[in-house]
């Protein structure tokens, strides 16, 4: 939402001392112009991304934003959940996102390394590893219960990465009863004023899937994410080891879904795969996936350890699978090309008979047919 931050990370374009980048705030007309852009693809959850900036980014404008986009009816979009990337902050602020209902608390953790952290994070708050690192912790305090973890792998040794990651969930469950309800692997990437090759502890697409699949044995509950950060191909691969949540039609730079043409200076990071949400949604489809744009479980109350405890027993699935379907079908009338309609309905009438349980699935079946009259939207499990 802004390029604004008094941080000097090594290996983002907004750090403080990059003056070629152009610095730009959106306003909250601005903020709903994206947010419509994005309705219009079919998205129904987003993340909010800003730089630490106590002038220019105040809570205050964090919360206002958030207020925006739940706000915000337009034809049949509707932003369902609202998840937040902001610096680490205070007890005090994590308890005002969550009054204004947040779905996950994202921060990355960039590294474990200590040493590592400092040199990479020489000035700005964020300079203070102990803060961000304890930032779960208070998010928790703050009565936040889903929050989502993350390295940048290739700042430091992916070892020591791995293990860090993991010893991070085992606190988080050990302390609060609750492990990390995402874990994103993001990888340095190319942008304005930074080349990846200035870190050298780069991983190998191999290693890369290695890593994700061993996350994923070891935290067999989170959901896992790979943002379009990583190629078409990349993804894939991912996909097969473990990852649960992928990106699409993501632009990266401020403002960018309101461009006609992707701006690439004013990018936080390159973007490797670049397709279209409609062209992701087709490819997951023949890779033998069901798209879900499911948000229900935090429209429920299923968040925390109740959330936990469907998903460790394996139950959540009576949820999902039948929400997958009728979010898919919202999509499929409201936003897909026609080509893409035909396979997702396909999809969608093979899917409801494979429903074990009669009455959901005559439920499931029911409301799928509202969603295809234009007699109803937003059913949830
Ligand atoms: S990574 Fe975040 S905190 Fe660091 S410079 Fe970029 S926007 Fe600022
Ligand atoms: S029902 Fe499943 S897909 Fe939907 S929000 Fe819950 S866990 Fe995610």
């Amino acid at each position: 939402m802004l390029h604004y931050c008094v941080n000097g990370c090594l290996y983002c374009p907004y750090h403080l001392k990059n003056k070629t980048i152009p610095r730009k705030k959106l306003t909250q007309e601005e903020i709903r112009a994206e947010v419509i852009a994005l309705q219009d693809m079919g998205h129904k959850r987003l993340a909010i991304e800003a730089g630490e900036d106590p002038v220019n980014n105040p809570i205050e404008y964090i919360l206002d934003s958030i207020r925006t986009i739940y706000g915000i009816k337009h034809k049949n979009g509707a932003i369902r959940r609202v998840n937040v990337n902001i610096a680490a902050t205070t007890v005090e602020e994590y308890r005002m996102l969550k009054e204004a209902e947040i779905g996950t608390y994202i921060l990355f953790q960039e590294t474990y390394d200590k040493k590592g952290y400092e040199e990479l994070h020489p000035t700005g708050p964020k300079h203070n590893y102990a803060y961000h690192t304890e930032a779960m912790d208070r998010a928790m305090d703050g009565g936040i219960d889903d929050v989502g973890l993350g390295v940048l792998f290739g700042l430091e040794k992916y070892k020591y990465e791995f293990a860090g990651l993991l010893m991070h969930a085992e606190h988080l469950e050990a302390v609060h009863g609750v492990g990390p309800h995402t874990i994103s692997v993001p990888r340095v990437k190319k942008a304005d004023d930074i080349d990846p090759d200035m870190f050298d502890n780069g991983i190998d697409d191999e290693t890369f899937a290695k890593i994700i699949a061993c996350i994923r044995i070891a935290v067999p509950y989170t959901g896992m994410i790979i943002s379009t950060r990583e190629s078409e191909e990349v993804r894939r691969k991912a996909l097969t080891m473990g990852i649960s949540q992928i990106s699409g039609g993501s632009r990266t730079s401020v403002g960018g879904y309101t461009e006609e043409e992707r701006p690439h200076d004013t990018e936080q990071f390159d973007v490797s795969d670049s397709r279209k949400l409609d062209d992701v949604i087709e490819w997951l489809i023949d890779l033998g996936y069901i798209p879900s744009f499911c948000t229900a479980c935090y429209r429920a109350g299923r968040t925390g350890d109740r959330f936990m405890s469907l998903c460790k027993s394996g139950q959540i699935q009576n949820c999902c699978h039948p929400n997958a379907l009728m979010t898919l079908a919202e999509y499929m009338m409201d936003y897909a090309s026609p080509f893409v309609k035909d396979k997702g309905l396909t999809l969608i009438d093979n899917e409801l008979s494979g429903i074990p349980d009669e009455k959901v699935r005559n439920i499931a079946r029911e409301n799928i047919e509202a969603i295809k009259n234009s007699k109803g939207r937003d059913f949830r499990f």
